[in-house]
């Protein structure tokens, strides 16, 4: 990708990986192939707390089938570094059962979060659950136990990302480019 890093972010980004114009049209395309294959079931699209919700946002901007939203919350990495241990909340209010569900996550690495939520959901009884990841990174880190992911936005390397939702220690995530982090 060719574009600059702006000179704002310069001392934390060290490139762009995706800018805003490829994001955007690519969201059109996941956001037209969701309303064809839900079309007339009104799925529920979960969005993973915090780092999905730029990509929800837009994501559900681009689709044209009756749909609702809800969040549920996952709590995984500590700054740059998974902490190993995965905290879910918001699922004693989730009421999916026999509903086609459709989870929005940020970004699959290890998949440890996404088999640890799943396995949560699945128990709710869902009609359907399918996955879909704004990013999914290079699978020599992914379990092999990992559930399938049905839907990705793009395929990147294992480096840090921040940005469009990703953050380090809470900050950028209101860059509308996903860049790499620049560790010093
Ligand atoms: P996993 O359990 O698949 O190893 O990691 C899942 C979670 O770790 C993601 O949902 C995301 O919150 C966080 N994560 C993984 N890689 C990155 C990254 O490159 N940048 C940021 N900001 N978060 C990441
Ligand atoms: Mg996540
Ligand atoms: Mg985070």
């Amino acid at each position: 990708m060719s574009s600059k890093v702006p000179e704002e972010w310069k001392n934390e980004v060290s490139d762009v990986l995706f800018d805003s114009e490829t994001i955007q049209n690519r969201i059109r395309e996941l956001g037209k192939q969701l309303s064809l294959d839900y079309r007339n079931r009104k799925p529920v699209l979960l969005g993973v707390l915090t780092g999905s919700f730029v990509f929800l946002a837009d994501l559900i901007r681009s689709m044209n089938c009756d749909l609702e939203i809800r969040f549920m919350r996952a709590v995984s990495y500590d700054g740059t570094e998974s902490t190993g241990s995965v905290t879910i909340e918001g699922l004693e209010f989730l009421n999916i059962q026999s509903r086609d569900v459709v989870l929005v996550e940020d970004i699959v690495d290890t998949g440890l979060t996404l088999k640890w939520i799943c396995e949560k959901l699945q128990k709710l009884q869902p009609s359907s659950l399918k996955i879909c990841t704004f990013l999914s990174k290079k699978t020599s880190r992914r379990r092999a136990d990992v559930p399938k992911v049905d839907y990705v936005g793009f395929e990147c390397e294992d480096q840090f990302v921040v940005g469009y939702g990703f953050d380090c220690d809470q900050r950028l995530r209101q860059l509308d480019f996903v860049g790499i982090y620049k560790t010093s």
